[in-house]
């Protein structure tokens, strides 16, 4: 495969279980799923954020420019940390949903008659 006709552009998913395989490497266990896109095909594959790095694969920069291998790794890491803080953002916002209906549901329960 031409790795060279591949450009991440910034597409990234959390399945929120690892439970992918990288699409390009199959490498299993995948959360944190990077779109990669063939310039040529249009083609789509999910893959891992290593993989970027590890397969050369260029990111597109915000002005649509081609980044170099330190400036793709630094668009990965910082679409990463995003994804990872939005994950655990989510994690507090279901947490503090239960004790609100933990909380709801013992307001509610009818006092034993004495
Ligand atoms: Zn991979």
């Amino acid at each position: 495969m031409a790795l060279k006709e591949w450009r991440y552009e910034g597409g990234f998913h959390d399945l929120e279980a690892p439970d992918a395989d990288c699409e390009l490497c199959d490498h299993p266990d995948i959360r944190y799923q990077f779109e990669i896109r063939n310039r040529f095909t249009d083609a789509h594959l999910q893959i891992g954020s290593e993989c970027i790095n590890r397969f050369g694969i260029s990111a597109t920069g915000d002005d649509g420019e081609d980044l170099d291998a330190a400036g793709t790794r630094k668009k990965v890491s910082r679409d990463r940390r995003t994804l990872v803080e939005e994950a655990r953002k989510k994690r507090v916002i279901s947490v503090g949903r239960s004790i609100l209906l933990e909380e709801t549901w013992t307001a509610a329960k009818p006092a034993c008659p004495s």
